[in-house]
């Protein structure tokens, strides 16, 4: 359960990293910690109320067209009015369009694929919290993680990428891909075996539908507090 109220934006006055000039951006100043009955789905991405929200996460800068992560922006002052995020206006088509700004400076400063598809990926959420559709974001996901996943010299969780790209095929509909990918993910990628069984099995069963992940799983992933299960290495 979580409500929109306690999803706070403020208006902050930030300065663009490549021509330091300064704007006003929202910025998400309160967001409640996950609980085991937080919605989130199955590729691992917590579903935020509003696209406001996600759209807050990148910082756009109209005068050079440099956009990133709003961490990549100096905040020079926080204003003192806040709104809630179904308060702040804005019209929802721009919400993902600041990913693409994003995923377009990513590209010209060659980021990484890994990267990208982040971007990529973030935009499709955001998109869908806004309402819009989500094919092309996800087509483009898994063309950059694709890259990187071929990329031997690519460090991190291998099998967590494995996993997110069954996710994406899944979600595209392209079965015989997602399962040939949930299939590459072993124990290294700490993932519970109990979610990746049955992902395969949504996926054998030609499902494509976002779907929600059971709050036991959420509270094993999200909520560190609490004792984590150990994982099974049979995966
Ligand atoms: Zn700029």
């Amino acid at each position: 359960m979580q409500l929109v109220e306690e999803f706070t934006l403020s208006q902050a006055i930030v300065v663009c990293p490549t021509c330091n000039a300064s704007f006003c951006t929202p910025q998400l100043t309160n967001m409640p910690i996950i609980t085991s009955t937080t919605p989130v789905e199955t590729d691992l991405h917590r579903i935020l109320p509003n696209g406001a929200i996600r759209a807050a996460l990148v910082g756009f800068c109209k005068e050079c067209g440099y956009a990133w992560w709003i961490t990549a922006f100096k905040t020079k002052s926080l204003l003192p009015d806040t709104l809630t995020a179904d308060e702040y206006s804005m019209e929802r088509l721009q919400y993902p369009r600041k990913f693409a700004s994003a995923f377009i400076t990513g590209k010209k400063q060659g980021v990484s694929s890994r990267e990208l598809a982040l971007l990529a990926l973030n935009g499709g959420w955001c998109a869908r919290e806004a309402g819009l559709a989500t094919d092309r974001w996800l087509e483009l996901a898994a063309e950059e993680l694709q890259k990187a996943l071929a990329d031997k010299t690519m460090t991190g969780n291998r099998g967590y990428y494995h996993y997110i790209m069954g996710e994406i095929y899944r979600q595209l509909k392209q079965f015989d891909k997602a399962l040939s990918h949930f299939n590459r993910v072993n124990y290294h990628s700490r993932l519970p075996r109990e979610l990746v069984l049955r992902q395969k099995v949504q996926t054998t069963a030609g499902d494509s539908g976002p779907t929600l992940l059971p709050p036991y799983l959420v509270e094993l992933l999200f909520c560190p507090r609490k004792p984590r299960l150990p994982f099974d290495k049979s995966i």
